[in-house]
């Protein structure tokens, strides 16, 4: 997983939303991984607060005034611990590679360090710990 900190992660088979920056393809599919009961899920999940993860990938996410739209959404969720702000790289890619499917960010820039601070700060603006 992407960012600092032991990482309480549930994966669901199953995924429709083919996002851009998705780097989990192996979780698309419908089938596989092990049933859980929904209350097997929540007490186990339950134990935990929830992190944001903002990927920002040049000419895709980088719009500030949507990252303040979304920042100011976030800030009125008393669930919302943190953001981390995952600037894009290519570590993916090779999930793509190995599963047949073309990468669709492919050479796509990496944001510089000062565009991750603007964005960062536009969260920390709205009072959310951002990293
Ligand atoms: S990151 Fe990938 S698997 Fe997760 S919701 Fe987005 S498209 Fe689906």
């Amino acid at each position: 997983m992407d960012g600092p900190g032991t990482r309480f992660v549930l994966f669901t088979s199953g995924c429709p939303l083919r996002r851009l920056y998705c780097a989990d393809p192996d979780t698309w599919p419908m089938h596989g991984g092990r049933e859980a009961a929904v209350d097997e899920v929540t007490t186990e999940t339950g134990k935990y607060r929830g992190f944001i993860s903002y990927a920002l990938v040049p000419g895709w996410t980088d719009d500030e005034d949507a990252a303040d739209g979304l920042a100011g959404l976030l800030s009125g969720l008393s669930c919302v611990e943190r953001v981390d702000i995952l600037p894009f790289h290519e570590l993916g890619a090779a999930k793509y590679d190995a599963l047949g499917i073309p990468f669709p960010l492919r050479n796509a820039p990496v944001p510089d360090t000062v565009l991750v601070g603007r964005v960062r700060g536009r969260f920390r603006e709205r009072d959310l710990v951002a990293h």
